[in-house]
């Protein structure tokens, strides 16, 4: 059978699955980074993962897909700086996977293979233009246009987490204040919570205390996670106002509290949007969950080969 592999190279894991070009999941395995072992050992905990999934398969894939955070330049593979790999300085992971493998082989921002992922698997099937925004420990991004991911000159686009919200706002470490990122992501939810609770640390509060909190009623906590939908809200009217695409895909753990967000989202677009541009928008939950990016790596992977 055809199939490739997609790839999510993490922190804490490097997940991968066996695909066909139908779009089944016909295998899937994982593995610790050991991100602390350095970069030789986690490349090769990635040539170990890419073996077993074609030693399962019994065959070998059309192509390999791999997806990691951070700037990576466009079809050259290299990944120019990866906020989980901090010795990733300027590294040609794809010369140095394909030297080892012998197999066509790419290498994509994670945020913007989950977006394909979601578009060929998941919530934005048969949509050609649509946003995806990832809310996890940060905001991942991905814009498609026409089909296409639009990664912009460097390969940097779709940065939707530094969208901003607050001019003079919380300090962002992209070098800004104020990112939507610092406001409707776990850690963004945390700092709220830290400024509402006082009394409170980092270490003994989590983005999911404050969900839980808010489930019981605390009005507090409500009011945080609706303050994260609101700065959600603002930042995809600009998306809607600059774009005017249709479809917003929101992922992420946090879209866990989607209840609490997805009020003031619309709320805000309602408000704030071009009328033309909001009357059709439609925000949705993704569908894949973690299997976005390997599902979207896969499918890169095909449409390369093909
Ligand atoms: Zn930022």
């Amino acid at each position: 059978m055809k199939y490739s592999i997609g790839l999510d190279v993490g922190g804490t894991n490097i997940r991968g699955a066996a695909i066909s070009i139908k779009g089944e999941i016909l295998f899937k395995s994982k593995l610790a980074t050991n991100v602390s072992s350095g970069r030789e050992s986690v490349t090769n905990n990635i040539l170990t993962l890419i073996n077993s999934i074609i030693t399962h398969m019994k065959s070998s894939p059309i192509s390999v897909g791999i997806g990691v955070a951070g700037l990576i330049r466009g079809e050259t593979g290299i990944v120019s700086e990866s906020p989980n790999f901090p010795d990733w300085i300027e590294y040609d992971l794809k010369t140095t996977l394909q030297t080892s493998l012998n197999l066509d082989l790419l290498v994509e921002n994670d945020a913007n293979a989950a977006a394909v992922g979601e578009g060929w698997l998941g919530s934005a099937k048969e949509e050609k233009n649509y946003c995806l925004l990832t809310l996890g420990t940060g905001i991942g991004g991905g814009v498609v246009l026409g089909g296409n991911i639009w990664r912009g000159v460097d390969g940097m686009a779709g940065e939707l987490g530094h969208i901003n919200i607050y001019p003079e706002g919380r300090k962002c470490g992209c070098g800004n204040r104020g990112c939507l990122e610092q406001y409707a992501s776990a850690q963004g939810i945390v700092k709220s919570a830290i400024e509402a609770f006082p009394s409170k640390t980092l270490d003994n509060i989590s983005a999911k205390d404050v969900f839980e909190m808010a489930q019981k009623g605390d009005s507090a906590a409500i009011h945080i996670l609706s303050d994260a939908g609101r700065s959600l809200g603002i930042a995809i009217t600009d998306l809607v106002n600059i774009l005017n695409v249709r479809m917003f895909i929101i992922g992420g753990g946090v879209a866990g509290a989607w209840d609490y967000l997805i009020g003031p989202i619309k709320e805000e677009i309602f408000t704030r949007a071009y009328k033309v541009n909001r009357e059709n928008v439609v925000i949705k939950r993704a569908l894949l969950g973690d299997d976005a990016g390997i599902v979207g790596a896969a499918r890169l992977a095909i449409d390369r080969a093909e």
